[in-house]
């Protein structure tokens, strides 16, 4: 047997401080994720409770010195 639970991804939105601007929960899901200019990742989220949506960006490489 090798039941093995799924991979946590590495930040999970709670982590981020990610917080719903219409009901305040931290429960999203991705629309869609796109690289964006200046090496930022573009995510869309769509709340699960009140369907409120909001755009993230994140820094996707290592900032040079
Ligand atoms: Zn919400």
């Amino acid at each position: 047997m090798n039941l093995q639970p799924p991979k946590a991804p590495a930040q999970p939105d709670e982590q981020r401080g990610l917080v719903c601007p219409g009901c305040g929960c931290q429960h999203f899901w991705v629309v869609y994720t796109r690289a964006s200019w200046g090496g930022r990742i573009l995510r869309r989220r769509e709340c699960r409770h009140c369907g409120r949506r909001i755009t993230t960006f994140e820094q996707s490489t290592e900032r040079p010195r």
